[in-house]
């Protein structure tokens, strides 16, 4: 094979063929995408995680009682800096102006950097702020709460852009020279690609070793902050050859370097003003020095700065659920029908409860895992991971309850509400706005099985190669001893525990019974795992449907023990309250109770779905609708994506025919 030179070819082309090589990638069976997915893993567990043990029917609530607090001297640096990041937003920032335009003004960037809150989670001596993920937490509450894309914008640069990566995986030279500038910039993260989204095996884009430099070809889609950072980080495939390593590798490319064409800047059906563009790479040389890690660390660097990064989307939920307490206490008291306040009808009352006791919780979710991650005690992935899936959907669903109990309101937009006199309440806004939590930094069903798999990796450790299709007859066996040993000790665990003890938890009061219920339920999950797993065995991979409710009862044990906890919390106060200046006693603990409540009812239906649903039915239907058995049923309506009679194609369309049309049948 056609190996590069790596010797004397700097300002020359690289060579065809180890481009061709890096891009040949594209091609990538689901074994080979699960092996890069699998590799990218952090396989070690240094410290304890509370998630990992309640999957394994272990509620280790010591872990995470008592609350957390910071130190008083990260309180007094983030307090002091939360209170002036509350008066910029509040008296400097338009979100209606944002909202219109579709744009965030330069001086509202300009401001946030002279705050230094474009360095908040950047050490001091690199010219940060050098806050807790705490207090990053509760400063991405404000700053979302006023505006999502400018919250986006934050987010972007400070939790997954350059300086993250850079401070955990980047040498001292590495992180003398971009965290300061980080610091006063804004910067983004490029890895997916027009043919590469949750599947990173496929990543095309390729830099190509060349001398002391790489040489990058590629083009990237859906890049925040894409269209005005001055530096990126740039996943890219480098060749395996002589000297080099090779894989899907890290790069810091500054924007301003030749080559680099942002080609449109993409609009979408929330987060108006954000900066998101395509962007295109050719023959763009990077010094090797800009390499972050070694070759092929590329992923694991994604996957281990999105530990915490994870937490920023669920801060920005959590900040959603309370401002849309706040909107639906006020309308639904004020708003009269059919003789009382639409609150008072239970329908509407119960849409109050649910968005009520759900903020409480996403608030308790972030504070414990930001404070988890502060501590360092605790390793904190699944935390997170589970914080993104569980914030990003339920805030999806508090937002559409804010929708419907505001009526004709909720779905008018707050430009026209304010121009007809009322109240500019932009309700609407915040469910588009919301919505892609669910898609990007890892889409729910993506998080379910990334979730799973750490879930479920004790009986992988122990049964992994019984389940292994590509394992021989000799190691199965081998493994199949090794799994019974293990599992003739583990399963008596889950037969019985505290939560069967009326007075275990009495701390906690009114929510000692939800702790009993939620030590119950994590034994259940875990027997219900061992059971899929030997009922299924290798296929178990593929019960996507199984697998989601599992991780979703996770999620909302992991939620009802965060409660527990930080109502408790709350209501015996050591101190300065935990998240603001508010203290709010026992009423805490009413809030805590009725979320655990619909949150116990929630977990029943998921646990009966574990084995009665229609998962097998739909696989199969699914499959006989991608085959076209019932394309008759979509005749007799019109598909305005295809062009009309008015448009020309400019070429045929992507079934290759010229005659497509509108009309369908
Ligand atoms: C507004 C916006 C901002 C973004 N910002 C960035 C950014 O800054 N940087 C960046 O790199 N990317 C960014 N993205 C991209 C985003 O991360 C991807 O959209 C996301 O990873 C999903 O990829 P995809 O859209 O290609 O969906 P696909 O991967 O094509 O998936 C389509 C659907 O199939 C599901 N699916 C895929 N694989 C599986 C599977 N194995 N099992 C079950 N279901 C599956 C997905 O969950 C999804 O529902 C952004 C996207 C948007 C819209």
């Amino acid at each position: 094979m056609n190996q590069p030179d790596h010797s004397a070819q700097t300002g020359k082309r690289p060579d065809p063929a180890a481009q061709r090589e890096a891009q040949g990638a594209a091609h990538v069976d689901e074994r080979t995408a699960r092996r890069v997915a699998e590799e990218a893993r952090e396989t070690e567990w240094r410290l304890p995680s509370f998630a990992k043990q309640l999957f394994l029917g272990d509620l280790r609530l010591d872990l995470i009682h008592p609350h957390p607090r910071p130190d008083a001297e990260a309180r007094r640096k983030g307090d002091e800096f939360l209170a002036r990041l509350r008066e910029f937003c509040a008296t400097r920032v338009d979100p209606a102006q944002i909202e219109r335009q579709a744009r965030i003004p330069d001086e509202v960037v300009k401001g946030l950097r002279e705050l230094g809150a474009l360095g908040m989670k950047i050490p001091e001596r690199h010219g940060g702020l050098g806050l807790s993920q705490y207090h990053y937490g509760r400063a991405l509450m404000i700053i979302g709460s006023c505006s999502p894309a400018v919250g986006a914008l934050v987010s972007a640069h400070q939790s997954i852009g350059v300086p993250q990566p850079v401070k955990l995986f980047g040498s001292a030279d590495q992180k003398a020279a971009w965290l300061p500038v980080s610091a006063r910039s804004v910067t983004a993260f490029l890895l997916t690609e027009p043919d590469v989204g949750s599947d990173p095996a496929r990543l095309r884009c390729s830099a190509v070793p060349d001398g002391d430099e790489y040489v990058l070809n590629g083009v990237k889609l859906w890049t925040t902050n894409g269209v005005i950072a001055d530096l990126v980080v740039v996943m890219a495939r480098v060749p395996k050859g002589e000297g080099h390593h090779g894989g899907i590798s890290a790069f810091v490319v500054d924007m301003r370097s030749p080559g680099i064409t942002v080609e449109n800047r993409n609009a979408f059906m929330g987060l108006r003003g954000i900066e998101n563009g395509v962007t295109r790479f050719h023959d763009v040389r990077v010094p090797a020095g800009n390499l972050i890690g070694p070759e092929g660390a590329g992923l694991k660097i994604a996957l281990t700065t999105l530990n915490t990064g994870r937490l920023s989307l669920p801060a920005v939920c959590a900040a959603a659920g309370k401002w849309a307490t706040k909107i639906a206490r006020e309308w639904t008291a004020e708003r009269v029908q059919w003789g009382r306040p639409v609150g008072e009808h239970e329908a509407i009352a119960k849409k109050v409860a649910f968005i009520a006791a759900t903020a409480y919780a996403l608030e308790a979710m972030v504070d414990l895992s930001g404070q988890l991650a502060d501590d360092e005690r605790n390793d904190i992935r699944i935390e997170a991971a589970l914080a993104k899936l569980w914030a990003s959907e339920m805030a999806c669903r508090i937002a559409d309850d804010l929708v419907q109990l505001r009526g004709g309101r909720g779905y008018e937009t707050a430009e026209s509400l304010a121009a007809r006199g009322e109240r500019g309440v932009p309700a609407e806004q915040v469910l588009r706005d919301l919505r892609i939590n669910r898609i990007f930094e890892g889409s729910t069903e993506i998080m379910h099985l990334l979730i799973a798999r750490e879930a479920v990796d004790a009986h992988l450790s122990v049964a992994g190669d019984i389940i292994d299709p590509d394992a021989s007859t000799g190691d199965k066996a081998r493994a199949a001893a090794r799994a019974g040993g293990f599992y003739a000790r583990w399963l008596p665990t889950l037969v019985t525990g505290s939560g069967r003890r009326p007075g275990a938890y009495g701390q906690f009061g009114p929510l000692a019974r939800h702790l009993r219920y939620v030590e119950r339920a994590s034994r259940k999950l875990a027997r219900s795992t061992f059971y899929a797993a030997a009922r299924w065995q290798g296929g178990l991979e593929r019960r996507q449907g199984f697998l989601g409710r599992m991780v979703d009862i996770g999620a909302e044990l992991y939620a009802m023990s965060a409660v527990c906890v930080r109502a408790h919390a709350d209501a015996h106060p050591e101190g300065d309250p935990i998240g603001g200046d508010v203290e709010p006693g026992t009423s805490a603990i009413r809030l805590a109770d009725v979320f655990c409540r619909q949150a116990r009812v929630r977990v029943d239906e998921l646990f009966d779905g574990l084995w009665r649903n229609t998962d097998a039915e739909d696989g199969r239907l699914a499959r006989e609708v991608l085959n076209g058995d019932f394309t008759w049923l979509e005749e007799g309506v019109l598909d305005p994506s295809l062009p009309g009679p008015w448009i020309a194609p400019a070429e045929p369309g992507p079934s290759g025919r010229d005659d497509v049309h509108r009309f369908i049948g």
